[in-house]
């Protein structure tokens, strides 16, 4: 078998000590394949996002482990943390995170800018993911002037930008209308099906997770349920 790209083992994640301590992952196991397209869902306040904070790496476990590609990711440290993150992840998040009085290219181009990346590369790979975002016209523009499906193609791009092996989304199409979503859905279902990139998403949404290879239950902080998708 190969290595699953992420797997994890007994993730458990507490907030607060003592009295306020608060178990918001209570002990989850599970491998993700490199390619799959897998939902994580269940209701508000039930851990998810808690969850996909640990698996990207944006926030460490109380206990347990989580190997990124066979990596304990517990020996990453710092900048090497960072630049792993940077590399292997892309971004796309509900709040655009966007900076509204700069320009579309230097929104999109600053995981780049934050790689040390010289700034004709920058423009080059820039104009390159907005391009296939169909969003070069708007380069110039600042991000403040687009329309909500703009910004988060935007926001698309700028995960695109390190040309990641896992794009983690949290509620990706929650701000948006539904035909507006389903553009941003479509998009992010090709880049798995045709760039092989493994995408995790935390939705709410019924339909997009029905979308997805596999979908994870989450229920006060315990893996209930994981549901593969029957070929069609
Ligand atoms: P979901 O994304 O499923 O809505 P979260 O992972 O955001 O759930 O939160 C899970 C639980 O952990 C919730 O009860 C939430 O209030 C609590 N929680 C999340 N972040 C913190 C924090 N920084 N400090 C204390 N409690 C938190
Ligand atoms: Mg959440």
């Amino acid at each position: 078998m190969t290595t699953p790209i992420l797997s994890v083992r007994d993730v458990r994640r507490s907030y607060g000590r003592g009295d306020d301590r608060f178990d918001a992952l209570k002990g989850v196991s599970f491998d993700v394949a490199a390619g799959e397209s897998l939902a994580i869902i269940g209701k508000s306040g039930s851990g998810k996002s808690t969850l996909m904070h640990v698996l990207a790496l944006l926030d460490a476990p109380t206990s347990g482990d989580i190997d990124l590609e066979g990596v304990d990711t517990r020996t990453l440290k710092g900048r090497a943390l960072d630049e792993t993150r940077n590399r292997t992840f892309g971004f796309v998040f509900q709040q655009f995170f966007l900076t509204a009085g700069t320009s579309v290219l230097d929104n999109v181009t600053l995981p780049l800018t934050i790689a040390g990346v010289p700034r004709r590369e920058r423009r080059r790979r820039g104009l390159a993911v907005l391009e296939q975002l169909e969003l070069a016209d708007k380069a110039g523009n600042r991000a403040n002037d687009l329309s909500g499906g703009q910004k988060q193609r935007t926001v698309i791009a700028r995960a695109l930008i390190n040309d990641p092996r896992i794009i983690f989304a949290d509620e990706p199409t929650g701000n948006l209308d539904t035909a507006t979503g389903a553009v941003v859905e479509d998009i992010l279902f090709d880049l798995n099906r045709e760039h092989g990139i493994t995408l995790i998403i935390v939705t709410h949404d019924e339909d997009l997770a029905a979308r997805c290879d596999r979908r994870l239950h989450i229920r006060d902080g315990l893996l209930v349920d994981d549901t593969r998708a029957v070929a069609a």
